[in-house]
């Protein structure tokens, strides 16, 4: 109050806007969000290979990897990362809403999501397969699975083509993330799994006698980190930590690491095309 009174109201905003200036960054912008060292990252839990949350509490997996890369970029240290489960159908809920600041989770670029959201990347590129039993003779291609029960999950972009392809004469069964759909399949209770091919080989990897992948893949699938859909700074930026992980030669170390043991071709990093 005292402050107030000595000084004309003018001085005073003036002053503020000096320590904002000096602060830096925007708070709407993920440089403005990483100033304090922290940041709040979507991924998986429950993808072998990918992003999981292992029984020691530690996460692990590829975009987890790429996830902690761009937070550096942003001086943000691995300490200063709250990991939050983003499964399909919430990742756009979770960056509207501000819970995450951004998600690295086997998250396709498409026209629909970037109504809500922006995308930086691609840092990846798969295709949609299918998962079966070991055992399965019958199921080899997306047009063998005529009268089969189908696994995907809810606000992927696999269960909307399968909804789109090959609805009339497949059962889709839908659950909230594909470890539920890997258990409804060994219990046989479902015929086949169906998302990307990488995540699926993850699946493999865990259960080689159990299950295998059929068929070739049938869409292609660019995965992006999605973040909030006003910061074009914040997505430049992003895209410019993807490349520099990819120059740096960190993204094919951090690929054989974390995928090179599952049974699927590593791929050529795609080009950065979200600027
Ligand atoms: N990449 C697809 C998608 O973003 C399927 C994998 C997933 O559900 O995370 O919908």
């Amino acid at each position: 109050m005292l402050f107030r009174r000595l000084l004309p109201a003018t001085a005073v905003a003036a002053a503020l806007s000096l320590i904002a200036a000096c602060g830096g960054a925007s708070d709407d912008t993920l440089a403005g969000k990483a100033e304090d060292g922290k940041l709040t990252i979507g991924i998986r839990f429950d993808q072998p290979g990918l992003g999981q949350r292992r029984l020691d509490g530690k996460y692990v997996g590829f975009d987890v990897d790429v996830a902690k890369y761009v937070a550096a970029q942003f001086g943000v240290r691995e300490s200063g990362i709250t990991w939050r489960e983003a499964r399909s159908a919430d990742r756009e809920k979770l960056i509207a809403s501000g819970d995450v600041d951004f998600v690295v989770a086997t998250y396709s670029i498409t026209d629909k999501r970037k109504e809500q959201v922006s995308f930086a990347g691609p840092y990846f590129e798969t295709g949609q397969g299918l998962l079966v039993r070991y055992t399965d003779d019958e199921v080899k291609g997306p047009e063998t699975l005529n009268g089969k029960r189908l696994c995907s999950v809810s606000g992927s972009t696999s269960a909307q083509k399968v909804k789109d392809q090959f609805a009339r004469d497949v059962r889709l069964v839908e659950y909230g993330q594909y470890s539920d759909c890997v258990v409804a399949l060994l219990a046989g209770n479902v015929d086949a799994v169906t998302t990307d091919e990488v995540i699926l080989a993850g699946y493999v990897a865990e259960n080689p006698e159990l299950l295998k992948l059929v068929g070739a893949p049938f869409t292609t699938e660019r995965y992006g980190i999605g973040l909030a859909k006003d910061d074009a700074k914040g997505r430049a930026e992003v895209s410019a930590a993807i490349e520099k992980m990819v120059s740096s030669g960190e993204w094919r170390s951090a690929l054989e690491r974390n995928i090179g043991q599952a049974d699927v071709r590593l791929p050529e990093p795609p080009k950065v095309t979200e600027k």
